[in-house]
C-alpha cells in the first residue's frame, strides 16, 4: 500500500511539474537521474548522496517559482545548481530530491557598457560573460574551477579569483538580484527592486539582503534559488578576442605583450615569498600576483596523466617553482603603465633577493598554462590524477597569517602521505585587493577510495570540530554549508540568526536542506 502510494504521489508530483514547465523538462528516468549521481568530491563515494527524485528545466523565474510552489506543497526538498561542480553541497542527500537544473535560462539579458555591469541568468557561464565582455573593453574573473562554471553560482558561493588581487573577489560584484524564496515569493534587490531592467546597484532597499546569500561561502541552495542577477564588470585592456593557439590539449595563449607580463619569481624560503608580494602590493603594481604549490603547476600544464607523472618523476617543477610567485603585469591605461611597473617590480626583485625561475621552465609553463588566472580551463585537472583532491585550511586573513597556516596544512598532509599522495608541500597563497589580504589553502591528491577519502574525511571534520570547540575557524568549514553551521553557530553565537532566517522564509524546510543550517528534529 505504502508503495503503491508513493507511486501515485511520483506520478502526481511529476504531472504537475509537466504542467507547469511543459513536456520534455521534467525528467524521472533512471539514464538522467543517475547522470546527476556522481562526483569528483567524496560524497558519492562515501555513500553520502543518491540520485534525485526529479531533473527539472525551469525557464525564467515564473516557471522556478511554479516549481519551487509545487515543492512546497509536497514538502519535498530541492536543490538548485548551476554547474554543479559542488557537490559537497548540491549533491541529493535525501529521498525524493528535485533537482532544479538551470539549462534553460542561459541568457545574457544585458551588457551596459557604460555603467559596466550584465544581467546575466544561472547558466551563463564566466567564460560566456568573459567573451561578451572583453568585446566591449570589460573584464569578469573566474575562479580555479574553470570559466565553464556558472557565474551566478560563482558570485554565490565563494568567488575568489586570480584578478581579485586587483579587482577585487566576486562577491563584492554582486549588483541587483531576482531571487525565488524556499516559500516561492519572489524578491528583488537593489535597483531591480524598482526597475526589473536596470541592475546597477546592489544595496537595500532597507537592510542589504546579500548577506543572507552570501557571507564567507553561501548559503549553499538553502535560501532559495536566484535566477537573475547584475554583475560588476571591470575595465580590461586586453584584445576583443581572447588569444588562443592551437588546438587543445595543445592550446598557447598569449597576451598582447605590451599591456600583459608574467613573470615568475623564486625565493629560498616561504617568508621572503610573502614578503615580494607584500612590497608588490605596496606599490599598487600587477594584476595577479599568486604564491601557487608545485602541485598546481603540474596539475595545470600536464595534458596527461602520463605527462603528469612523466614530469613528476623529472622534478621539473618541484626543483624550480618552490616558494616562486607568479605576478602578471597589466597595463590597464596604456603600454606606458606596463614599462612604468616593470621597471618598479625589477627594483622590488632586486630589493627582496628574488630570482627568475629557469628560463626553460618558464617557456614551457607560461604559454600553456599562465593566462589560466585570468580565464580558466584547466582547472578541473585538479582531481585528474587521482580522481579527486581535498583540501583544508581555507582562511582569509593577513598574507602573514597564512604562512603558518598553510605550514601547519602541509604538516598535516606530510603526516597522511601516503595514501595522500605525492604533493611537495601544498600551500597555496593568493594575494587579493592589493595584498591587503590574503587566502590560504592547502590541497592536495587523493586516491578516490571509499577507505581513504572517508579516513581522511573523518580527520578533517574532526579537526574542524575540534577547531570550533576551541573558538577557532579552521576555514574548511564554512564550504560544507549546514554540516558547519551546525557545529560553528552556537559556539559563535549566530545560531538564533541563521535559524530564525531560515524558518522565516523556508517553513516546510525544502531548500536544499541541510543548508544553510539543519533545522529537522
Ligand atoms: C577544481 C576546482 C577548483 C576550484 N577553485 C576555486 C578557486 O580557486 N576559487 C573559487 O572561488 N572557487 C573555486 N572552486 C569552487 C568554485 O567556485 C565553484 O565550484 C564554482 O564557482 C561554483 O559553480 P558551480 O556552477 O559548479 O556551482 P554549483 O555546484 O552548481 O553550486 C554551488 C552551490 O550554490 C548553490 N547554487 C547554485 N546555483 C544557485 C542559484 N542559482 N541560486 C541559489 N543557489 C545556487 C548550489 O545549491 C550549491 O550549494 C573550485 C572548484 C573546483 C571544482
Amino acid at each position: 500500500m505504502e508503495n503503491i502510494s508513493r507511486h501515485e504521489q511520483h506520478e502526481e508530483i511529476f504531472n504537475a511539474f509537466e504542467a507547469a514547465l511543459g513536456e520534455g523538462n521534467v525528467k524521472d528516468n533512471p539514464a538522467t537521474v543517475n547522470a546527476y549521481f556522481g562526483d569528483w568530491l567524496p560524497p558519492k563515494t562515501l555513500g553520502m548522496s543518491m540520485p534525485p527524485e526529479f531533473v527539472v528545466l525551469p525557464n525564467g523565474t515564473m516557471e522556478v517559482q511554479a516549481v519551487i510552489k509545487i515543492c512546497n506543497r509536497h514538502k519535498i526538498p530541492f536543490i538548485p545548481v548551476g554547474s554543479n561542480q559542488w557537490s559537497l553541497t548540491s549533491a541529493p542527500n535525501r529521498p525524493n530530491t528535485v533537482l532544479i537544473d538551470c539549462k534553460r535560462m542561459g541568457t545574457i539579458h544585458e551588457i551596459d557598457e557604460k555603467n559596466m555591469y550584465a544581467v546575466i541568468e544561472p547558466l551563463v557561464s564566466l567564460a560566456q560573460l568573459h567573451a561578451e565582455a572583453n568585446k566591449r573593453g570589460l573584464y569578469i574573473g573566474s575562479p580555479e574551477a574553470s570559466a565553464q562554471s556558472s557565474a551566478v553560482a560563482g558570485h554565490l558561493f565563494q568567488g575568489m579569483w586570480g584578478v581579485g588581487y586587483r579587482l577585487g573577489v566576486a562577491y563584492r560584484n554582486i549588483l541587483g538580484i531576482e531571487w525565488v524564496l524556499p516559500n516561492g515569493e519572489i524578491l528583488r534587490t537593489g535597483s531591480f527592486s524598482q526597475d526589473s531592467d536596470n541592475g546597477f546597484w546592489g544595496e537595500g532597499p532597507g537592510p542589504d539582503l546579500r548577506g543572507m546569500l552570501r557571507g564567507y561561502a553561501g548559503a549553499m541552495g538553502g535560501v532559495g534559488m536566484v535566477t537573475r542577477m547584475a554583475v560588476k564588470l571591470h575595465p580590461y585592456p586586453g584584445p576583443k578576442e581572447w588569444p588562443a593557439e592551437g588546438l587543445i590539449p595543445n592550446m598557447t595563449s598569449t597576451l598582447p605583450k605590451d599591456k600583459f607580463t608574467w613573470d615568475i619569481v623564486k625565493y629560498p624560503d616561504l617568508e621572503s615569498a610573502i614578503e615580494f608580494m607584500y612590497q608588490v602590493g605596496k606599490a599598487e603594481i600587477g594584476g595577479v600576483v599568486q604564491k601557487w604549490p608545485t602541485v598546481y603547476y603540474i596539475w595545470w600544464w600536464a595534458n596527461s596523466n602520463e605527462e603528469y607523472w612523466t614530469e613528476w618523476q623529472k622534478r621539473t617543477f618541484q626543483d624550480n617553482v618552490k616558494n616562486a610567485v607568479g605576478i602578471s603585469l597589466w597595463g590597464f591605461t596604456s603600454s606606458k603603465q606596463t614599462d612604468y611597473e616593470k621597471r618598479v617590480l625589477e627594483d622590488i626583485i632586486e630589493e627582496t633577493g628574488g630570482k627568475r625561475i629557469k628560463q626553460e621552465v618558464f617557456d614551457q609553463w607560461v604559454p600553456r598554462t599562465a593566462n589560466n588566472w585570468i580565464r580558466d580551463t584547466n582547472g578541473s585537472r585538479m582531481m585528474r590524477p587521482s580522481g579527486t583532491f581535498l583540501a583544508l585550511r581555507l582562511q582569509t586573513d593577513t598574507l602573514d597569517f597564512s604562512v603558518g597556516q598553510v605550514k601547519t596544512g602541509y604538516e598535516w598532509v606530510d603526516k597522511f602521505t601516503p595514501p595522500i599522495l605525492d604533493s611537495d608541500g601544498p600551500d597555496w597563497i593568493g594575494g587579493y585587493d592589493f595584498g591587503h589580504f590574503g587566502f590560504g589553502e592547502t590541497d592536495f591528491p587523493v586516491e578516490k577510495t571509499a577507505e581513504n577519502l572517508g579516513d581522511l574525511m573523518g580527520k578533517l571534520l574532526e579537526m574542524t570540530k575540534e577547531d570550533v570547540q576551541n573558538g577557532l575557524e579552521n576555514g574548511i568549514g564554512p564550504f560544507l554549508g549546514g554540516a558547519y553551521h551546525a557545529m560553528a553557530a552556537p559556539v559563535f553565537k549566530y545560531d538564533k540568526l541563521l535559524r530564525g532566517i531560515k524558518k522565516a522564509i523556508d517553513p516546510n524546510i525544502v531548500s536544499n536542506p541541510p543548508h544553510q543550517i539543519p533545522m529537522e528534529e
